[in-house]
């Protein structure tokens, strides 16, 4: 039997753009072609299961070699193997049209060609390593007759009848010029180790099996220990710490999923992308860019998803509007809020520990997921400074007597830093007023959110305002001074500071309150952090400005308004800087003439 025909159906010649265009990924020829003969050895297992097939199945394994002097790489497999008819019509027409289809998506959407390259290309991705690819096969079937299939590259193909005795494929690809880097044995173990590591036949290269043909996941949750996904863990990510906890994912309908996703600590500094999700599809890997497979956040997790419902094809924008996507989504979102609330009910302390790993990640969910925000509200937790640790309903119900305005709003106290708030949280305490610690770099948007979300509250950093003014009561100190006294008072204190950045206010404070408290708005400060934090960046070029809160009921304001002229401007002055010092605002130049001043008015 010879026979010679012509595969084109429409498109003059596809190969020169497999070639060309999809040059960034051409190493997933072999994932291609392991996969294939992956997929023909389960087709055999599944027609000896149904009957369909009674002959020895014997050791279903693949093998890849290569002949770095005949210049071949050699994939062979003992599955379902293919007639000559059959390569007709799976070569010839459908590996070829899902080619063509393939590459017409491709030239459609040109601008993605990297994330394209990455997926599925079939069978004809052997034309991006070979001038030239023989197919020798022997079908399962009865009777069947050898079949060999040669194709250079061109779109004209040649089928004979082949010597073959053993049921199966062999793929022989005859490696291009240009693509003998891949007839070295570390490279094609590195791909192979990459793409193939847990698919479910054996692979065989250089005399060892690299592949583990049950991987975690595929197990079933009752059946594994802790210890097994610790050290699967280990296995995916060598170098790093020991994961919280984890989520075994088991879907299949409406969709199929599989998976493990494991809970790192998660550090301060939102190492995003440090250890990445792997997506595969049926155990075959395909990318750890998983970007738009789960939302932002969850990326902050790590582990493996499995699901042949994702489209793998199709370009980026595609893949976020595509439904299975959506659900997958979802699904995962759901999953994780369950798994923590699990484990915030099952034993609050335990979760309380891990918070300091966990509550990072929580806040960001809420922050970018609503239907997240709705299950983890009732397991985020906040701590105060003492380091006690509520949950947000609870922490209403333990500040809300005293620490309600007078109209009506619940004021939740906060420092970035207790130690250098300390003045200002000392301030609060005295009224017994709680005080939260928000010192994570997500905080910033997290305590926004949080007063948008809770009702008729308002959050507010204790050094934003006099701690009267920052919950305001319905009964008011009263002040001492006469409008004329304030008058005065206020002008001596704008000129001893002499910078229009600082705003003078005299207030009607307790005596025993600071004689000047120097604040920089909440409003103001918020959007300067947001800047900081790449959000509005042009507030972060405003120059700073500063309320100065002079106490016009400590005992200083009268001695100011009596002293003489000289001496008035030095203690406003002394009575500002040590505003200044309890923020930690008082440096350079300033802080060694308050030292000196200091001298001075001690001796
Ligand atoms: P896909 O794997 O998505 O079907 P491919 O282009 O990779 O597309 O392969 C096309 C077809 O060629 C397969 O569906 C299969 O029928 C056939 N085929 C490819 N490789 C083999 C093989 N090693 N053994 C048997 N059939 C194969
Ligand atoms: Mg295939």
């Amino acid at each position: 039997m010879q026979e010679k025909g012509n595969i084109s159906i429409h498109t003059e010649n596809i190969f020169p753009i497999i070639k060309k265009f999809l040059y960034s990924d051409h190493e997933i020829f072999l994932r291609e072609l392991v996969s294939n003969a992956v997929d023909a050895s389960q087709k055999l297992k599944k027609l000896a299961s149904l009957g369909e097939y009674n002959g020895e199945l014997g050791d279903l394994k693949v093998k890849v070699e290569f002949d770095a002097e005949a210049k071949t790489i050699t994939i062979k497999d003992n599955g379902l193997g293919m007639t000559a008819d059959e390569i007709k019509k799976y070569i010839n027409q459908i590996a070829f049209s899902g080619a063509t289809e393939f590459v017409e998506k491709y030239i459609d959407k040109g601008d993605d060609k990297k994330i394209i390259g990455h997926f599925g290309l079939g069978f004809y991705s052997a034309f991006m390593v070979s001038e030239k690819v023989e197919i020798i096969t022997l079908s399962y079937q009865n009777d069947a007759v050898p079949a060999r299939w040669v194709c250079d590259g061109s779109t004209e193909f040649e089928i004979t009848t082949a010597e073959k005795t053993e049921r199966g494929t062999d793929i022989i690809l005859h490696i291009a010029e240009d693509s003998v880097e891949f007839l070295d044995k570390w490279r094609l173990k590195g791909i192979l180790d990459k793409y193939c590591k847990f698919l479910p036949i054996e692979i065989e290269f250089d005399g060892a099996i690299l592949n583990k043909t049950q991987p975690l996941w595929t197990r079933q949750p009752s059946e594994l220990k802790d210890e097994d996904y610790l050290e699967f863990y280990k296995e995916l990510y060598p170098t790093s710490e020991d994961p919280l906890f984890w989520i075994h994912l088991n879907v299949d309908y409406p969709f199929n999923l599989t998976g493990i996703l494991y809970f790192p600590k998660v550090k301060k500094d939102l190492e995003l992308n440090r250890n990445k999700i792997q997506l595969y599809s049926r155990q075959v890997f395909i990318t750890d860019e998983v970007k738009d497979v789960v939302p932002e956040f969850l990326m902050l997790l790590h582990g493996v998803l499995d699901s042949p419902d994702i489209p793998l094809n199709v370009s980026r924008s595609f893949l976020q509007a595509d439904g299975n996507v959506k659900k997958i989504n979802s699904h995962v979102t759901k999953k994780v809020a369950d798994k923590l609330h699990e484990l915030f009910k099952k034993d609050k302390a335990a979760f309380e520990d891990k918070w300091e790993h966990i509550g990072l990640f929580v806040k960001y969910g809420m922050l970018s997921d609503d239907k997240f925000y709705e299950r983890a509200k009732d397991f985020c937790l906040l701590q105060n400074v003492e380091k006690e640790i509520y949950t947000i309903a609870d922490y209403r119900e333990k500040i809300k007597t005293l620490q309600t305005d007078k109209d009506g709003n619940l004021v939740m106290l906060y420092t970035h830093d207790a130690g250098k708030l300390d003045a200002f949280v000392q301030s609060a305490k005295k009224r017994s007023y709680d005080v939260l610690l928000f010192d994570s770099p997500i905080d910033n948007h997290f305590i926004g959110f949080l007063e948008n979300k809770e009702e008729k509250t308002q959050i507010k950093r204790v050094d934003s305002d006099s701690i009267d003014k920052l919950i305001a009561k319905e009964e008011k100190t009263e002040l001492i001074l006469s409008e004329a006294e304030q008058t005065t008072l206020k002008e001596v204190y704008e000129k001893s500071i002499n910078n229009t950045s600082y705003r003078v206010q005299i207030e009607a404070l307790p005596v025993d309150e600071q004689p000047v408290t120097v604040v920089m708005p909440e409003f103001m400060r918020r959007m300067k952090d947001m800047g900081g934090m790449g959000g509005m960046s042009f507030m972060g070029s405003f120059p700073d400005t500063y309320n100065v809160i002079v106490n016009g009921n400590h005992e200083i304001a009268k001695k100011i308004l009596a002293a003489d002229d000289a001496k008035k401007e030095v203690l406003a002055k002394h009575c500002f800087d040590l505003g200044l010092l309890s923020q930690g605002l008082l440096t350079g130049p300033d802080l060694s003439s308050f030292l000196s001043r200091s001298v001075n008015l001690i001796s």
